[in-house]
């Protein structure tokens, strides 16, 4: 089911729960504004989240409550990941689900990496 973006932040959601150390997580890349791991259940050869370190509901909290610095740094792992995963020569796509619509499951704001083939279709569904 999508979350309700409107939702306050719940301290127990799972991505939370990855940050505190709690529940595992196969990581790729961590800085101050940032963690990166591996989507549990890939939708392409690579499929990496990206997800903020502090607590944000959605995209749209991210941008309309955090600060320039965290906006910023958040934004430079993002790119960091993408070069660190090797996927700046051949390419991928980003993906930001948010609410309702976006059909957004998990509310701790995170981009969807997906590389490691060609993309064709904008969206199917
Ligand atoms: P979204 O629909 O944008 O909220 O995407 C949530 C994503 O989180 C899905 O692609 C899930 O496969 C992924 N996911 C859920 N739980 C975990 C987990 N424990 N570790 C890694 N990825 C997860």
């Amino acid at each position: 089911m999508p979350i309700d973006p409107r939702q306050p932040y719940d301290d127990d959601n799972i991505f939370a729960r990855i940050l505190r150390g709690e529940i595992p997580c196969n990581r790729v890349y961590e800085d101050d504004w940032a963690l990166a791991f591996h989507d549990i259940r890939p939708q392409a050869p690579v499929h990496v989240l990206v997800i903020p370190k502090g607590r944000y509901v959605s995209w749209d909290d991210f941008t309309a409550t955090a600060g320039d610095a965290e906006i910023g740094g958040f934004t430079r792992a993002v790119g960091n990941v993408t070069r660190q995963l090797g996927l700046d020569a051949p390419g991928y796509r980003l993906m930001v689900n948010m609410g309702g619509h976006g059909h957004q499951e998990v509310p701790h704001l995170h981009v969807h990496i997906f590389g490691g083939r060609q993309f064709l279709h904008m969206i199917v569904d």
